[in-house]
């Protein structure tokens, strides 16, 4: 989505008027954690695991240069809401006992540093992300849902290892820009968002628009919306507000499925 298409939609919301309020700060880090928590169930179910990699981050709503992450080797299905640990500018462990992916450090932090808009950044190697991402393009405008990434997302077009060091963190960030989206070639992909629950959903509609096109262009020679509808349903389906309601019956589906997230 433009600067432009973004700007209108936002006079016609109001500026993340959407998001819950609240009456105190324990009360919305309290939020954040439990849509964290939520996320990792969700990666967990859907599958989205490999080893200890990937990682969902959450900015303190208080100390806004510290994130709450994932604890280092717990499986995603399993983390609940006391597990996950806070993380400062320099990389400890302020709250929790676990320890932190570098890697996760290493991009995540990074990325909340240049996008201060960002609440959360979501990042693993999911198999149909990590497959589009070898072939070193962007997505294209075939499906609906596709759409929402129509101008909006990045490609890092390079491949240097695990990223452990803070400058390759800073090179991706810079190549995501603006945008709510970045594929790491030859790695997989990585979402953003205004709230949790908008990167998790960016997350999981892009993997599955990345199977998508996978399948669609092993069975023939895909049709393109064209690029005007494209972006009329960019605005339609990609905007904060679409990314942040889109994740509410796959949050209410696990809580009620796996209630103890909530602990
Ligand atoms: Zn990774």
């Amino acid at each position: 989505m433009t600067a432009t298409q973004s700007e209108d939609l936002q006079q016609l919301i109001g500026r993340d008027g959407y998001l819950p309020r609240f009456e105190s700060v324990e009360e919305e880090r309290r939020h954040r954690k439990e849509r964290l928590a939520a996320g990792f169930r969700l990666f967990g179910k859907f599958g989205f695991d490999e080893g200890v990699a990937g990682h969902i981050t959450a900015r303190d709503p208080e100390r806004l240069d510290h994130f709450w992450v994932n604890p280092f080797g717990m499986n995603f299905r399993h983390i609940r809401v006391s597990d996950l640990v806070l993380v400062n500018r320099a990389g400890d462990v302020v709250e929790g006992s676990a320890g932190v992916n570098r890697a996760a450090f290493a991009i995540h932090s990074q990325i909340h540093e240049a996008r201060p808009d960002a609440v959360a950044a979501a990042h693993a190697h999911s198999v149909h992300g990590k497959a589009w991402s070898t072939l070193g393009r962007l997505l294209d405008p075939l499906t609906q849902d596709a759409c929402a990434f129509y101008q909006d997302h990045a490609l890092f077009d390079d491949y240097t290892g695990v990223v452990l060091d803070l400058e390759e963190g800073k090179r991706i960030a810079h190549t995501l820009g603006d945008h709510k989206a970045v594929v790491l070639r030859n790695h997989g992909l990585l979402t953003v968002g205004h709230s949790v629950d908008e990167a998790v959903w960016w997350f999981v509609t892009m993997e599955r628009s990345c199977q998508a096109q996978l399948l669609a262009e092993a069975a023939g020679t895909p049709v393109h919306i064209a690029p005007e509808m494209a972006e009329l349903t960019a605005r339609q389906v990609g905007s904060h507000v679409s990314g942040f309601v889109s994740f509410s019956p796959l949050y209410e589906m696990i809580v009620r499925e796996q209630p103890d997230l909530l602990d």
